[in-house]
């Protein structure tokens, strides 16, 4: 696996290699779990050649986030990587990613001002820009991110269309613990204790869709409310949104159907923020 810090000339390769293969790029912010491991396993599968890149995106924390603590382990992640059979890794460091003249920025359509949107103003506007960057300079074929993050697979895929650019954009589902918890970089601020506690977020989850499935319960105000329920239980979780919405484009329901993705994030123990989800349409 070669390791490539620049920025100019990781596309210099790209631009070379795409002549004659297909790539397959996994951008991520390092600190690897099996989650993103089925991400570069899917792009194994169906392209020549594997970019993963990690970044951690100033741009995409708020002030009071935890940009400055998020986890690394650069060598650790080397090692997975390589063992996964990855061609390409990229990287870069901020000050060449946002050079001294950067200065465009992509503005996240307002209908994204809902779920991690609202709650964290400037997130997605850090996300977009520094994905169009990334596909830009690693000009996959194919680019594969995870549906733990709902949202942002959806606003990517927008962008990517609005922008017409030349890239399939994947969505793969999400890869959990043996106790239900979303794998998540960030669930290692959590206890072993801690985690045990969190997958109350899934059991929520899969409660509200077994009343769609088996009570055959429509009305998102009724759903929801089993889930609310169960999260407010626990006094270790603080729910920021517990809502339904329509898988294609995020938009409000009125009447749930297999279409309709129940999305949630929550802060347990007053500390860490977890996200998760449900497609309604999901095998249980
Ligand atoms: P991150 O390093 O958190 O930015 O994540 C990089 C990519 O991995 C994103 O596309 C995430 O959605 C995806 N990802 C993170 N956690 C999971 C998971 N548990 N299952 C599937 N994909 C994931």
């Amino acid at each position: 696996m070669k390791v490539i810090n620049s920025p100019n000339e990781m596309q210099a390769v790209c631009k070379k290699l795409k002549k004659r293969s297909t790539i397959g790029f996994v951008p991520t912010m390092g600190f690897l779990h099996e989650g993103h491991l089925s991400l570069v396993k899917k792009a194994k599968e169906e392209n020549e050649i594997v970019v993963v890149s990690i970044f951690v995106n100033p741009a995409q924390f708020g002030k009071n986030e935890d940009f400055s603590t998020y986890p690394k382990n650069i060598e650790g992640d080397s090692a997975l990587l390589e063992k996964a059979g990855v061609d390409l890794l990229f990287l870069p460091t901020a000050d060449t990613i946002y050079t001294k003249d950067h200065g465009t920025w992509v503005e996240p359509p307002s209908s994204s001002n809902i779920l991690c949107g609202k709650s964290r103003p400037g997130h997605f506007r850090g996300v977009l820009t520094v994905v169009l960057k990334l596909l830009n300079i690693v000009l996959p074929s194919k680019a594969y991110f995870g549906k733990k993050d709902y949202q942002q697979f959806i606003l990517i895929r927008n962008m990517c269309a609005d922008f017409n650019l030349d890239v399939e954009i994947i969505g793969l589902p999400i890869i959990r613990n043996g106790e239900g918890l979303a794998l998540s970089s960030r669930n290692s601020y959590l206890s072993a204790s801690q985690q045990k506690g969190a997958a109350i977020l899934q059991r929520a989850l899969k409660s509200v869709v077994s009343a769609y499935r088996t009570e055959k319960v429509t009305d998102p105000k009724v759903l929801l409310s089993y889930g609310k329920d169960i999260l407010s239980a626990d006094s270790s979780v603080e729910i920021d949104y517990l809502e339904i919405r329509h898988k294609d484009f995020l938009q409000n329901v009125e009447i749930c159907n297999n279409e309709s993705i129940l999305l949630v994030a929550i802060k347990y123990d007053k500390k860490v923020r977890l996200i998760d989800n449900i497609e309604f349409d999901e095998v249980l």
